[in-house]
């Protein structure tokens, strides 16, 4: 059953026994399971009436744009970025994306030369396979997105360099640098030191460098990537890169707190602009949470916690995936040391198939083209399991499911 020419009937038998067994399971989405939101239960209490931060502020009052300075402070070192250009602002690390690339479309970039609404064309690089979300945000604002492979040490950046070089349309990239959404890379120190060096057409080009995962390991290894800012300052790019991060797989994903670093005029440029939009972020969140976590070393032993429950998930997949499909040379996965995802890579063609054979099986994938600009994967081969959130038993069995779909879908194209 586990050879590349398994045969239709059985495998469609397998399939029907799963569809009768009336499953109802989903690994779509990278969310926390409520077992990790509850390793943030004090948040619900703090800050316990004590609402003045360290330096007397009154956290309930209206100000302080730039965020509380002492949660600012624990994650200056996690994200690579000096405290004082790190801004602690609200929920979400990706709505400070979205509101970046507003802002930039409306108002020019310290070292662009226009606004980018008043260019001609737009484009950003999208390294695929990537985050639908970003992909996402870029087309809701008319960015055009030019597909650039992942390799195993981050963007083809052969090709980055020859795209951002040769077109002032590139106006930046989008980059997970750590265990990235999906495939778990990690960018190496040259893809780092080459995207801050390389000359770019567009004197305003941004690297969009989302750490959302920074401090999610899954093993005791904890992966560092070089620290962009500093590359950019010492290409004599200061301004190229945008770092975001977020506590959202850290605290509680729909109440914690995104940040966002960058050099001094793009902070400045930033600041002066989101005056407008707000007189200041909900800095008693901010407080509860610099409580809670206490320091660099809290965090640390916080995302311990994290690790031992999603890792049995993670090697859960990866035993499952070896066992039903180990030798059937078929698929091929990714084993991240940190993040959310694993990218399974299913025969050419076969992608949409499986999922929505999983689907009418009740078990619920990502759809398959998420990881690609416009939903549209060309080989149609990339599936996202993300493995968090249902239970360790569901899980299993959603995987096991996965399998017999996988196997069905090879065997129906023959
Ligand atoms: N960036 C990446 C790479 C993500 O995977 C996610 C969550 N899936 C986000 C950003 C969203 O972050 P936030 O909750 O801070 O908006």
């Amino acid at each position: 059953m586990t050879t590349a020419s398994v045969d239709v009937d059985s495998a469609r038998r397998a399939y029907e026994e799963l569809v009768g067994r009336g499953l109802s399971l989903d690994i779509t989405r990278g969310k926390p399971s409520p077992r990790q939101l509850d390793l943030s239960a004090d948040l619900l209490t703090l800050p316990n009436g004590e609402y003045r931060a360290a330096d007397g502020t009154d956290t309930r009052n209206y100000g302080g744009l730039k965020g509380l300075p002492e949660l600012r402070r624990i994650f200056a070192g996690p994200l690579q970025v000096p405290a004082e250009q790190l801004l602690a602002a609200g929920n979400s690390s990706l709505e400070l994306m979205h509101d970046t690339v507003a802002q930039a479309l409306l108002s020019t970039l310290p070292g662009g030369q226009r606004r980018w609404a008043d260019e001609p064309r737009v484009a950003m690089l999208a390294p695929v396979p990537g985050y639908d979300r970003h992909f996402n945000l870029a087309e809701r604002f008319g960015i055009e997105l030019i597909p650039v492979p992942m390799t195993e040490t981050g963007p083809d950046l052969d090709e980055v360099e020859r795209l951002a070089a040769g077109d002032a349309a590139v106006k930046g990239i989008w980059c997970v640098p750590k265990y990235s959404n999906p495939t778990g890379v990690t960018f190496s120190d040259e893809t780092a030191a080459r995207l801050a060096a390389m000359p770019t057409a567009a004197p305003d080009f941004r690297i969009f460098w989302d750490n959302a995962y920074a401090v999610h390991h899954l093993t005791e290894v904890e992966t560092e990537v070089a620290d962009i800012l500093t590359l950019c300052a010492q290409a004599g790019n200061a301004d190229r890169a945008f770092v975001f991060g977020s506590t959202s797989k850290i605290t509680l994903a729909g109440a914690g707190v995104g940040f966002f670093g960058a050099s001094e005029a793009n902070i400045a440029w930033w600041l002066g602009l989101i005056a407008l939009r707000t007189i200041g972020p909900d800095k008693v969140n901010h407080l509860r949470h610099a409580r809670f976590l206490k320091d660099t070393d809290g965090l640390r032993g916080h995302m311990r916690k994290h690790a031992e429950i999603i890792a049995p998930k993670f090697d859960a997949v990866d035993r499952i995936l070896t066992e039903e499909l180990g030798e059937s040379g078929l698929v091929s996965w990714t084993k991240p040391a940190g993040g959310y995802f694993i990218s399974l890579t299913v025969p050419d063609g076969t992608a949409k198939e499986i999922v929505r054979l999983a689907k009418e099986a009740g078990i619920a994938l990502t759809p398959a083209g998420a990881t690609h600009p416009h939903g549209d994967d060309p080989a149609d081969a990339i599936i996202r399991i993300a493995p968090t959130f249902p239970e360790q038993a569901e899980v299993e069995e959603a995987v096991r499911g996965l399998a017999v779909c996988v196997r069905l879908a090879a065997a129906q194209r023959g």
